[in-house]
């Protein structure tokens, strides 16, 4: 489904979900999807490196060999073009399709993702192709204002769902009455992401899964 890059949140019914049921929105890269590791083979296909030394994305892409980090600039360079042309490529999250399509049961399924626009059509594709056809919306900038416009259109329990806790704070200072998680897939990422007693921190999809329902089943 097509959706404008707009900060202006679009109607629930516009992407086909209902306001009479629960609304979870959720994240894809390290949520639902391996998106360090996908983004590393691309990486390495351009004969480059990525080392997972720290939470941060271009400062750990390195020349094979060097003690400093690629360049900021090319390190944008190449992560446009993976969204470009490689981002259908990542492999889902261990346990996301089957916790999702639980849940998707119980809530209406929104994905929410901060990706370049012109990644619209392949991160479509790859949802399909994994079973998680659900509406997608690219975002840029903090996800709180766009979550909040979405929620306001629901008297139903609300849930988010990120690995970045600029979004989890934004998203808990725009609608307060979402509950909040994260979630971090990749397990080399875990030890070095930062984690916020605001929100609770569920790394396996099986066990997040049934805190999300929890959370938008009271
Ligand atoms: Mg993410």
């Amino acid at each position: 489904m097509a959706v404008p890059i707009d900060n202006a949140a679009p109607t629930l019914a516009s992407l086909g979900l209902s306001p009479a049921r629960p609304l979870v929105l959720v994240d894809v890269d390290e949520v639902l999807g391996l998106f360090m590791q996908g983004f590393g083979d691309f990486l390495a296909g351009e004969g480059l490196e990525m080392r997972v030394e720290k939470f941060a994305l271009f400062q750990n892409i390195y020349r094979p060999g060097a003690v400093e980090h690629l360049d900021i600039v090319e390190g944008r360079r190449l992560f446009d073009a993976f969204f470009r042309g490689h981002c259908d490529q990542i492999e889902p999250a261990p346990g996301a399709i089957a916790a999702l399509n639980r849940l998707a049961d119980h809530a209406e399924i929104l994905i929410l993702s901060n990706a370049p626009a012109d990644a619209q059509a392949l991160r479509t594709r790859w949802l399909q192709k994994h079973g998680m056809a659900h509406p997608l919306i690219l975002n840029t900038g903090p996800k709180g204002p766009i979550a909040a416009g979405l929620t306001a259109q629901t008297l139903h329990p609300t849930a988010f769902v990120d690995d970045l806790l600029s979004n989890l704070d934004s998203v808990a200072d725009h609608s307060p009455a979402t509950a909040t998680f994260q979630h971090v897939a990749d397990l080399r990422l875990r030890p070095f992401a930062p984690r916020s007693e605001q929100h609770p921190r569920i790394d396996d999809w099986a066990e997040l899964g049934a805190a999300i329902e929890a959370a938008v089943r009271r």
